[in-house]
């Protein structure tokens, strides 16, 4: 059906590296925009379509390996056709979009994609490219340090595809020339960034950083005071301070280590009424956990600050159309 648009989509860009949690994330916007949102607030996940930008990969997996380039690479992607479809999503007309099928490795016919209120548009690459940089309204880019990623894909491909380790360390080092040189450098370019890094305990314990540049797009929030949670094993500690991202200056509100699971209500609820600026109805971010509690992250500022994100989206929303 077609909507009959009375605003401008919003546009909102999601970079990561493939295999980091985009579709976990996605859940989570889902989940804390879905329908059962509070009254007074907008629920926008049936009016939210997901544009994913794999599918403007030029070449199959074959073609791929003709060309001898990874899909990392700028030169495997259709920047212009990307562009000028994101534009028209944003001018409110419908596009037909390529699709690239994962499993196969093979174009499928593509898929008519029509207008929507709210357009996530994830992928190695949305702010890679000015034009189609140009048409978002906010961007986030998920920020994994390459420990950390070495140690979820070690869990990962180990358990599920046999990988030694050592195999899983040279798949990661053939990738990583092109990952900083195509992928990466968006971070700087993004409004907010969303890091994760080793916990100040190590492994598998994370210290996951909300970093807010200063005077962007992104509705920031702050913590009333510095907080502790004891419970768990590693516990948690969350705080805010200032930093210069890459030549911006920014704020950051971190989390270190993991709240108690068996306690998480209480203990989200401590949270959340620590944090100024959420823009949610009482509790809404205790819920959305709460729903969420078995997704990956749930335990640790991964899912924590995802859902904060999510609400952000909500809010970016609310803000640009008026509401
Ligand atoms: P993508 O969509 O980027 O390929 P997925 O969301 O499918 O990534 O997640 C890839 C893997 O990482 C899954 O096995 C998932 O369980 C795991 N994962 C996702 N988010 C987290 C998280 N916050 N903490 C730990 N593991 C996670």
């Amino acid at each position: 059906a077609t909507k009959k648009l009375d605003h401008a989509p919003v546009m909102i860009g999601v970079a990561a590296d493939s295999g980091c949690g985009k579709s976990t994330f996605l859940r989570r916007v889902l989940g804390a925009l879905g329908t059962d949102v509070k009254p007074g607030h907008t629920a926008i996940g049936d009016m939210l379509t997901v544009i994913c930008l794999d599918d403007y990969h030029i070449n199959d997996r074959a073609g791929r390996k003709a060309t001898g380039q990874s899909a990392l690479d700028a030169r495997e992607n259709d920047f212009a056709l990307m562009g000028a479809q994101i534009e028209a999503l944003k001018q409110g007309k419908a596009v037909y979009k390529p699709i690239y099928n994962h499993d196969t490795g093979f174009k499928d016919p593509p898929e008519l994609i029509e207008p929507n209120k709210v357009f996530v548009v994830e992928g190695l690459h949305p702010i890679y490219d000015t034009k189609a940089r140009s048409q978002l309204d906010m961007s986030l880019y998920i920020d994994i340090v390459n420990e950390v990623k070495f140690a979820w894909k070690v869990k990962r491909d180990v358990a599920e595809r046999g990988w030694t380790e050592e195999q899983v360390q040279a798949d990661i080092q053939k990738r990583l020339p092109d990952f900083a040189a195509y992928v990466d450098p968006q971070k700087a370019d993004a409004d907010v960034i969303l890091r994760y890094e080793p916990s100040d305990q190590g492994l598998p314990y994370l210290k996951v950083k909300l970093i807010q540049k200063k005077g962007g797009p992104f509705p920031m929030i702050t913590l009333k005071k510095e907080l502790t949670l004891t419970g768990s094993k590693s516990g948690a500690t969350l705080k805010q301070y200032d930093m210069d991202w890459m030549g911006s200056p920014a704020t950051v509100v971190e989390m270190d280590g993991e709240i108690d699971m068996d306690n998480m209500d209480k203990q989200v609820e401590e949270i959340e009424a620590n944090i100024v600026g959420l823009a949610g109805s009482p509790n809404e971010l205790r819920d959305a956990m709460v729903k969420l509690k078995t997704s990956p992250g749930s335990q640790n500022g991964t899912g924590l600050l995802q859902a904060v994100i999510a609400m952000k989206i909500r809010e970016v929303y609310d803000k640009l159309t008026g509401r």
